[in-house]
């Protein structure tokens, strides 16, 4: 990028004398970072530019683009502040010096620090911001073209740049409302820590993408007519969430244990309108249309959130199926919501007074009056802890270094986030000198003191179940994941390939592995396995997906019957040959059939009237075969998720009937989320049967996922023969 594009964005809202003192910065970085480079090779003043074209992007004010550009001279140059202001005023020398400060001050390992100096730390954050908000836009704006450029900083740094991107500036730019800049910094973050489920998700998103798309496009064309009939101009868009939200979105799932595929929500659709009175027309049109999800109704206008943002959220069950999330608000609120406290600093004449914003961002003017009122460093962080990080915990080490951890954090947390180390030989925890359960809940002001075995066996596996409540950060439970992935890698594959073959004879189905690896997004095998291994794909799913995949194509007319089992077959007068189901004329049950004695491969079964069978030169290797009776039947329990509706049960018992197949037991159970669960067992022949049956069970309207349970539920779902 050179700094025409800057130019350009920048008289897009600035008036050229303005423009005029950029250019002058720019002069001015140019030469003093002259012949500097970065890590990455690139020239140096890159960074300060790019700095300054994400605050264009936001259009702030001339004075933070001229600091922008300013921002890392005092620290690389060796040209002091005095210097700047000499040259360029008061005003922007004030905004240089408070990055490099907040810089200065972010540099020091917390871990080394006391919490004096912690606290000290955090006040001048916040200090800071309350003098000057240009301030952290500057460095938030810093910290995000450094994260686009952390490819050049070695892995540890990576790790701990994007640690820290992803636990306060992430959150800072949530606090000030720049949801434009909040996911930038959560998703390159993101990236970094957890590259592989990074990529995942992304994988997964993409391929559902014109899905997705399409579907939106039905949504808004339906509700364009009925916005038109009340007289509403409305412009709709779909919003793809982030990949660190859909990351948090999943996690949340997991806990109640459902699984990617049960996410309808990865699009919300957007309604922007021209005032408050036709948000709540809006509404009122969309609940009219569709059910409304109770709890997911949302009045942000009526009670904006403390960072100003407003808006309307609802969810409603789209034609009575799809959950679908959908946001309304002003193009004013919109623009809030992207640009934050930022909208505010846009450059405009005298827009500074506006006293709207003094209102929306009370907590600000209360950070301004801390300034004032207070003196010791813990009463500073006992205010700031109950406000600005409310939704954390500060806890404190024996030695009273200060930890903090989101809200419902554990000792486990805790141990994890000190050490790595700490946290696999953790055996227990005493919170303020007093023994408590490890999935204890920490409070603000904790003192949290860690429990380790010489020789402990390493993180135990209930730590990973979420109903247990052992653990709440997902830095944590990656670092319980990656243990067991790690010590266990062998055994993992191990355990995975002995589950899987025993599905996979279970269902009688012969897949080639690398192929079903594929189909679950993993490109290595032994990785495959290992997931199945330590539980994160489970054997169920597997059996589904091959099901899915073996069923006839649901377009087909009619449904040929799969060719059953061979040893459905009997060679008359024969033992126990084997048996194979000739490829020339595909013989069914019923058809009269013939064997074929092959060189080695058993015997062949054609129909009687097959080709090869009556132009066959040597007839002394034709038997006489015959179907076996199919007398055998086997119990399975399935399991049909669905949407709660009228006559959901009827329209599955049709289906089953309609295979002639019996229903042994019926049960069902309803789940808050208006689905309900549905436990069936079928008394079916053969995998195909059940195979066929589940694909079209999937087919009934509401219906969410179709599964195999395990005994949990209703016994043993092995295909165990019963006799009729
Ligand atoms: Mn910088």
């Amino acid at each position: 990028m050179d700094f025409n594009e800057l130019l350009a964005k920048a008289r897009e809202y600035l008036p050229p004398e303005k423009v005029a003192l950029v250019e002058d910065a720019y002069n001015f970085a140019a030469e003093a970072h002259q012949g500097q480079m970065r890590k990455s090779g690139e020239p140096y003043l890159n960074h300060p530019l790019q700095t300054a074209m994400i605050l264009a992007g936001l259009q702030l004010d001339a004075s933070s683009l001229v600091a922008a550009l300013l921002h890392d001279i005092p620290e690389n140059c060796q040209i002091p502040v005095a210097k700047l202001e000499a040259k360029f005023g008061k005003e922007i020398a004030k905004l240089v010096d408070g990055t490099t400060k907040l810089a200065r001050a972010a540099r020091q390992a917390p871990e080394a620090m006391t919490k004096e100096a912690q606290a000290e730390n955090l006040r001048k954050m916040l200090l800071a911001m309350a003098e000057d908000l240009r301030v952290v836009f500057i460095k938030l704006a810093d910290r995000l073209h450094n994260m686009r450029t952390l490819d050049a900083l070695p892995t540890e740094k990576q790790l701990s740049v994007a640690q820290e991107t992803l636990e306060i500036y992430a959150p800072l730019a949530h606090r000030l409302g720049i949801g434009e800049l909040k996911w930038q910094l959560e998703d390159l973050a993101f990236s970094y820590l957890e590259p592989e489920r990074y990529r995942r998700i992304t994988r997964l998103v993409t391929a559902r993408r014109t899905q997705r798309e399409n579907f939106i496009a039905k949504v808004s064309e339906v509700l364009r007519a009925e916005f038109d009939k009340a007289g509403l101009k409305a412009e709709m868009s779909g919003r793809p969430k982030h990949i660190y939200s859909i990351h948090q979105k999943m996690e949340r799932y997991a806990a109640l244990g459902k699984h990617f595929n049960d996410i309808h929500d990865l699009l919300a659709l957007r309604v922007l309108v021209d005032s408050v009175s036709d948000c709540y027309t809006a509404m009122g049109v969309i609940h009219s249309l569709w059910r409304p999800i109770p709890e997911a109704f949302d009045d942000y206008i009526a009670n904006s959130k403390p960072n100003g943002y407003q808006s309307l959220h609802t969810a409603v069950m789209y034609l009575g199926i799809t959950p679908l999330e959908i946001q309304i608000r002003t193009r004013d609120m919109h623009h809030i919501a992207e640009y934050g406290i930022a909208a505010h600093w846009r450059y405009k004449e005298g827009s500074r007074q506006d006293m709207r914003f003094e209102d929306r961002v009370a907590w600000l003017r209360q950070l301004i009056d801390w300034h004032r009122e207070l003196s010791g460093a813990e009463e500073f962080l006992e205010s700031v802890k109950t406000d600005i990080f409310i939704d954390q915990v500060f806890v404190y080490t024996p030695k009273g270094e200060i930890k903090d951890l989101p809200k419902g954090a554990t000792p486990l947390d805790f141990a994890y986030q000190v050490h790595t180390e700490l946290g696999h030989r953790c055996t227990g925890a005493k919170v303020n000198s007093r023994l408590v359960p490890l999935n204890y809940q920490l409070n603000n002001g904790d003192v949290i003191e860690i429990m380790t075995a010489k020789g402990a066996k390493g993180p135990s596996r209930d730590w990973l179940n979420p109903h247990l409540g052992f653990i709440k950060t997902s830095q944590a439970k990656t670092k319980i994941r990656q243990w067991f992935k790690r010590q266990e890698r062998v055994e993992n594959i191990e355990r995975g390939r002995q589950l899987l073959e025993k599905e996979l004879r279970h269902l009688g189905v012969e897949v080639e592995r690398e192929e079903l690896a594929h189909l679950f997004y993993h490109s290595n095998l032994n990785d495959f396995l290992a997931a199945i291994g330590y539980g994160e794909i489970t054997t169920h799913q597997v059996a589904i997906k091959l099901a899915a995949q073996q069923a006839p194509a649901k377009t087909a007319p009619e449904v040929a019957p799969a060719a059953p089992a061979p040893s459905a077959v009997r060679v008359l007068g024969e033992g126990n040959l084997v048996t194979h189901l000739a490829q020339c004329c595909h013989p069914v049950p019923g058809d009269k059939i013939m064997g074929y004695v092959t060189r080695g491969r058993g015997v062949t079964i054609h129909r009687q009237d097959c080709y090869n069978v009556i132009y066959e030169s040597e007839k002394a290797r034709l038997v006489p075969a015959d179907w076996e009776p199919t007398d055998s039947i086997y119990p399975v329990s399935v399991e049909v998720k669905a949407w709660d509706r009228v006559g959901l049960i009827r329209d599955i018992t049709t289906i089953v009937a309609e295979e002639k197949v019996n229903i042994a037991a019926v049960n069902f159970t309803n789940h808050e989320d208006y689905t309900t669960s549905t436990f069936l067992t079928l008394d079916v022949k053969d995998l195909a049967q059940l195979s066929r049956l589940l694909v079209r069970i999937e087919g009934v309207r509401a219906v969410i996922s179709v599964s195999r349970v395990g005994d949990e539920v209703v016994g043993k779902t092995s295909l165990r023969k019963k006799s009729r």
